[in-house]
């Protein structure tokens, strides 16, 4: 009689970023760009947190966008988290201004979905950019924060910090105990070439991964936080 190995469990999240109420960021049916999510949760059971600004470049206030909204956060498979308001990144970078500023990108951020009725636990900064100083401004109206990784030797007591393991333009698996794939909104003027992209590159990795070990599909929530 032979006894098969207790096989590893492994967590894999994934993110999309940017998504938003926009022609090909999430909104459209026709083109139905988020259907990379839907097909990889049918197939494989994963879950997705989207992060989302909430008035990208002043354009999209969600709040705005009631059915749109619900319709996100009603399945299952997706948990919101905030992706800052104005999703400026660069040289006015929603997180990397002053302290005044950053006060109310948070401001703005917490009306818009307030107005939908829900209270996103987690953020993300946009384009990853973060000073040191925002964290514990964070802290008083989020649990969690995805964080860059460029960061990670940072100390910060104030709030709990999950860092992406890879990204889904090649996704990996280094014997972890849990993978956190990142991707972005499959967007842009070949939308359905990087919806099957996308697909076809994580279904692929999927497929490999549970050969080796237990898928166990989370959201970003749910991976393990660490609080220096
Ligand atoms: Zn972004």
């Amino acid at each position: 009689m032979t006894f098969k190995n207790k096989r590893k469990i492994v967590k894999v999240a994934m993110d999309i970023d940017d998504v938003h109420p926009r022609k090909g960021f999430g909104i459209d049916d026709i083109n139905d760009n988020l259907r990379y999510a839907r097909l990889l949760n049918k197939n494989f059971g994963m879950k997705f947190t989207l992060f989302i600004p909430t008035n990208c470049f002043g354009e999209y206030p969600i709040s705005k966008y009631k059915d749109w909204f619900e319709n996100i956060i009603n399945k299952d498979y997706y948990e919101v988290g905030a992706h800052g308001h104005y999703h400026h990144r660069k040289d006015k970078a929603d997180f990397a201004g002053s302290q005044k500023e950053v006060n109310e990108i948070i401001e703005l951020m917490e009306s818009e979905f307030s107005e939908l009725g829900y209270t996103p636990t987690g953020v993300k900064p946009c384009g990853g950019l973060i000073t040191q100083g925002v964290y514990g401004s964070l802290s008083k109206k989020f649990e969690w924060i995805s964080d860059s990784v460029a960061y990670k030797h940072r100390k910060v007591n104030s709030i709990k910090r999950v860092f992406c393991t890879c990204s889904s333009a090649s996704p990996q698996y280094k014997g972890e105990e849990e993978i956190y794939i990142q991707s972005h909104i499959a967007s842009g003027e070949h939308i359905s070439n990087s919806i099957d992209e996308t697909y076809n590159r994580v279904s692929e990795f999927l497929v490999t991964l549970s050969k080796e070990v237990d898928v166990l599909p989370v959201f970003v929530s749910q991976l393990t936080m660490v609080k220096k």
